[in-house]
C-alpha cells in the first residue's frame, strides 16, 4: 500500500513511472518508520529516496547537505517539481534567513535544506524544537568519517542537534563510498537505529569506458571532441597548468569552452561554472576541484586528459557523466609522464599537510597506501581487459569477463609471442648493468634501435653487443614493450633514480629463456567514437531534428526563469518526447520526467513546438 502511494508521489512530482533499483525498498523502509542508511553510486538516484517519503510523511524533513551549491541545485529542482523546499545558509542575508524560518513555523516546506554548522544555532534550534519534524536525512553521509575521503567536522553536531529535540525523528543517511569501514563508522556516528541498510551495485550501465594511449594528447582530445559537437561535457587535468593551456588551445580553435580551478579568483569560477550549468560554455576545463556537489545532469562526456591518483577520485569523476541516465563516454587518455606526475602530486600534498599528530611510521604507511591506490590506477590505463570489470573489481564487486560495452571489450586484441624482442630488450639492461650503467627507457630504446646520440657517443654505447639489434622496430614501439615489462615485474624502474632500468629475478628468468611473453596488442585503432556514435543514433530514432527543436525550446523558457536548463527538463526527457511526439496534455504526462507541475508549467510551448513540427513535416 504504501509502495503505491510512492508511486503516485513519483509519477506526480517527478514525472517517473519506476524506481530505480533500491529506491523502492529504501523507500518503504523509510515509510515503515525504520532509519536507513542507503549506499549508491553517483547517479543512481540517491535525491528521490528521501524526497518521496519526505513528501508522504507529516510535517517536514531536514536534508542535512555540506555544500551550498549542491542545496541550491536541489531546492531549484524541487521547486521546478511543485514541491514546497527551501534551504538555510550562509548564502542567505539575515532578513531572508528570517522569512524562511517563518515560512517554516508556518508549516510551508516539505523539505527544509540546512548547512550542518547552523543546526546547533539558537533561533533555527528554536525552531525545530517546536516543529514537526519527521525525518531527518544526512545527504553525502561519509562526511561524518574520519576514515572518508572528505572528512567534515560540522557534521558531528547533527548527533548533537538530534539530543536537543523533544522528540528524535527517524533519521535516513545517504552516500555513494561504499567501503565497510566507512559504513560502519556512518552508522556509530550518527547513532542509527538498527537502520535498515542497502548498497546497490556499483555498475553504471549507461556509461562506456575507454582508455587511449595517443601520441600526441591535444590532437587526440581535438578528434574526440569534434565528434561531440553541442555535447555537454568535462575535461579533468591534473594540474592548473595544463588546464590552462587546455582550454586556451580549445578556445583557439573556436570552441565554447571555459575552465575551472582552485587558483582562479571566486567570481570567475563562479561564472565559469555557470557558463557551464547554463549550456552557454557546454565544455568544462578544470582540475579535480570542479565537480563535488555538481548535478549537472546532462553531461555525456567526461574526457580525462591526464590519470588520476587512484581509482575513487576516477569514478568519482568519470560519474558526473549520464546522470541522466542517456548513453555517455567516460574517457582516459593516458600517457606514462601522468604516473610520474601524480606520484609529485602525492608527495607534494603530503609536504603541503603533514597530518597532525601522525608519528612518522603512520604516515609512511598512509603514503604506501596512495602508492598502492597509484598502481592500481595504472592497471586500469594499460589493462587490455573488460575496463567495466576491472572497477568494479576494485570496489569488490563481481563482474562477467566482458561487459560488451566497453574500449577493451570493442577492440579485438590479437596475441602476439613477443618473447624475442623482450629478450633483446632485457639482455641490453643486463649488458648495461655489466658496464656499471643504468638508464631510463630512452637510452634504453636508442641503443636496441640503433640511434645516434649525445649519449651513445659519451658512454661508447655503440660498442655493446645490443647496439642496434631493434633496428627494424620504432623506438617508440620499443617504449611500449618496456612499459609493458614493468608492468609484468620483469624490469624495475627506479623513480628515485630518474626512472632508470633494472632487471628484476623475474626478467632474469624470461632473458634466459626459461618464460614466454606473450602481449596483446589491438588488432585495429580502438574506436573511440563508438559510444558518441551509439549514442546519436539512439537520438536519431527519436528523431533528431525534433530533439532540436525542443533543446532550443527548453534553451527559451531556461533564459525567462533564469534556471539551468536540465532542471526544467533532463536530456533523457526530451528524447523521450521527441520519440512520443505527445500532442495532447495527457500524452505528454507519459512522457518520462515529466510530472504535474512542469506539464502545467511548460505542456503547452513543448506541445506547441512539437506540433509545429508534424504539420511542417506532413
Ligand atoms: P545521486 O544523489 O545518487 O548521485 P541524484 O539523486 O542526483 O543521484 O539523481 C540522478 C539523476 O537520476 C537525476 O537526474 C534524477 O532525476 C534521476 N532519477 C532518479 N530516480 C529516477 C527514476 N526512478 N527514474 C528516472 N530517473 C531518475
Ligand atoms: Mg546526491
Amino acid at each position: 500500500m504504501e509502495s503505491a502511494a510512492a508511486k503516485q508521489v513519483l509519477k506526480q512530482y517527478f514525472g517517473y513511472d519506476s524506481f530505480r533499483p533500491g529506491q523502492d525498498r529504501l523507500i518503504e523502509a523509510i515509510l515503515e518508520g525504520r532509519d536507513v542508511l542507503g549506499v549508491m553510486p553517483t547517479g543512481a538516484g540517491k535525491s528521490l529516496c528521501y524526497q518521496v517519503p519526505a513528501l508522504l510523511l507529516p510535517g517536514v524533513t531536514l536534508v542535512i547537505s555540506p555544500l551550498i551549491s549542491l542545496m541550491q541545485d536541489q531546492v531549484g529542482a524541487l521547486r521546478q517539481s511543485g514541491v514546497p523546499a527551501a534551504y538555510l545558509n550562509s548564502a542567505l542575508s539575515a532578513a531572508e534567513m528570517g522569512d524562511t524560518l517563518y515560512e517554516a513555523r508556518q508549516g510551508g516546506y516539505k523539505l527544509l535544506y540546512v548547512a550542518p554548522e547552523r543546526l546547533t544555532a539558537p533561533d533555527f534550534l528554536a525552531f525545530a524544537r517546536e516543529a514537526e519534524i519527521s525525518m531527518v536525512t544526512v545527504d553525502e553521509a561519509h562526511c561524518i568519517s574520519q576514515w572518508g575521503q572528505d572528512f567534515r567536522p560540522s557534521y558531528l553536531k547533527i548527533l548533537d542537534f538530534l539530543s536537543l529535540l523533544p522528540r528524535r525523528p527517524l533519521v535516513s543517511a545517504f552516500t555513494a563510498t561504499a567501503t565497510a569501514t566507512v559504513r560502519e563508522d556512518v552508522v556509530r556516528a550518527l547513532a542509527l537505529r538498527e537502520p535498515f541498510t542497502l548498497t546497490t551495485g556499483f555498475d553504471r550501465p549507461n556509461l562506456y569506458f575507454a582508455v587511449e594511449h595517443p601520441s600526441s594528447k591535444p590532437q587526440a582530445l581535438l578528434r574526440l571532441l569534434a565528434g561531440r559537437r553541442d555535447k555537454s561535457g568535462v575535461i579533468y587535468c591534473a594540474t592548473r597548468k595544463t588546464v590552462e593551456d587546455v582550454c586556451d588551445m580549445l578556445c583557439a580553435k573556436g570552441l565554447a569552452a571555459t575552465r575551472y580551478h582552485a587558483g582562479l579568483p571566486a567570481e570567475e569560477r563562479q561564472q565559469n561554472q555557470d557558463d557551464f550549468l547554463y549550456d552557454l560554455k557546454p565544455v568544462m576545463v578544470a582540475t579535480n576541484a570542479f565537480g563535488m556537489g555538481i548535478d549537472k545532469s546532462n553531461v555525456s562526456f567526461v574526457i580525462h586528459y591526464n590519470m588520476p591518483k587512484n581509482m575513487e577520485s576516477y569514478y568519482q569523476e568519470a560519474g558526473r557523466a549520464g546522470r541522466d541516465g542517456e548513453p555517455a563516454d567516460c574517457i582516459l587518455l593516458y600517457s606514462g609522464q601522468d604516473v610520474h606526475t601524480a606520484r609529485f602530486l602525492i608527495e607534494r600534498s603530503r609536504e603541503a599537510a603533514p597530518e597532525e599528530g601522525l608519528d612518522e611510521q603512520t604516515r609512511a604507511a598512509l603514503l604506501d597506501r596512495e602508492y598502492e591506490r597509484l598502481r592500481q590506477m595504472t592497471f586500469y590505463a594499460t589493462t587490455t581487459d573488460c575496463l567495466r570489470r576491472f572497477i568494479l573489481g576494485y570496489f569488490g564487486e563481481a563482474a562477467p569477463v566482458s561487459c560488451g560495452h566497453c574500449g577493451n571489450c570493442d577492440t579485438t586484441f590479437e596475441e602476439v609471442d613477443a618473447t624475442l624482442d623482450a629478450q633483446k630488450i632485457l639482455s641490453c639492461v643486463y649488458r648495461l648493468a655489466e658496464r656499471g650503467l643504468h638508464f631510463g627507457k630512452i637510452v634504453v630504446s636508442a641503443v636496441l634501435c640503433g640511434s645516434q646520440s649525445e649519449k651513445i657517443e659519451k658512454f661508447g654505447l655503440q660498442s655493446l653487443s645490443t647496439y642496434g639489434i631493434m633496428e627494424e622496430q620504432t623506438a617508440k614501439r620499443v617504449r611500449q614493450l618496456i612499459d609493458t615489462l614493468i608492468d609484468r615485474g620483469c624490469l624495475q624502474s627506479d623513480a628515485e633514480r630518474h626512472n632508470t632500468l633494472y632487471l628484476t629475478p623475474a626478467g632474469n628468468a624470461l632473458m634466459r629463456g626459461r618464460d614466454t611473453f606473450v602481449i596483446k596488442l589491438p588488432r585495429e585503432k580502438p574506436p573511440a567514437l563508438k559510444a558518441a556514435e551509439k549514442a546519436g543514433a539512439a537520438v536519431g530514432t527519436a528523431d533528431s531534428t525534433l530533439f532540436d527543436l525542443l533543446r532550443d525550446c527548453r534553451a527559451r523558457l531556461a533564459r525567462q526563469a533564469h534556471v539551468p536548463p536540465y532542471i526544467i527538463f533532463s536530456n533523457a526527457a526530451l528524447s523521450d518526447m521527441a520519440a512520443r511526439k505527445p500532442i495532447t496534455a495527457e500524452e505528454f504526462l507519459e512522457v518520462r520526467g515529466v510530472g504535474e507541475a512542469k506539464a502545467d508549467r511548460y505542456g503547452v510551448p513543448f506541445l506547441e513546438t512539437i506540433k509545429a513540427y508534424l504539420r511542417e513535416k506532413d
